[in-house]
């Protein structure tokens, strides 16, 4: 099965990524995961998906392997619940244990290297120290 690119779906058709001006077809790309360090690849039929439905540009590659993203995926949506509910005040200083279990996710997300939520767990710490 071939993936032929259309470079009039990138974001920016004039800027080729991975590929030359003269590749016709999406190519597996490997990578390795920052997490769990296995080599996996970048499948055409994926990068097709990335670079021409979802708008990200083509030099991008996916940072995690399928089983580290998809636990990811667990991980991710909940830290986003907790951060609003503390912007919304709806969690406190005095919630304990939901801020036990916050720092626990927050923990664990610095492995699959997304974001620095370095100055949250602080935060965090001292809350719970008190
Ligand atoms: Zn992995």
């Amino acid at each position: 099965m071939n993936y032929h690119i259309d470079r009039s779906k990138w974001q920016k058709p004039s800027y080729g990524g991975h590929y030359d001006e003269r590749a016709t077809e999406y190519e597996g790309i490997r990578c390795k995961c920052q997490r769990c360090e296995v080599s996996f690849v970048f499948e055409p039929e994926e990068q097709k998906r990335q670079f021409e439905s979802l708008g990200r540009f083509p030099f991008w590659v996916p940072g995690l392997c399928a089983s580290c993203q998809s636990e990811w995926e667990k991980i991710g949506p909940k830290l986003k619940r907790f951060e609003a509910a503390w912007q919304n005040k709806k969690l406190e200083a005095s919630d304990q244990d939901e801020l036990k279990e916050w720092l626990k996710l927050i923990e664990q997300s610095t492995s699959y290297r997304k974001k620095d939520y370095g100055s949250r767990a602080n935060m965090l710490r001292k809350l719970l120290s008190n």
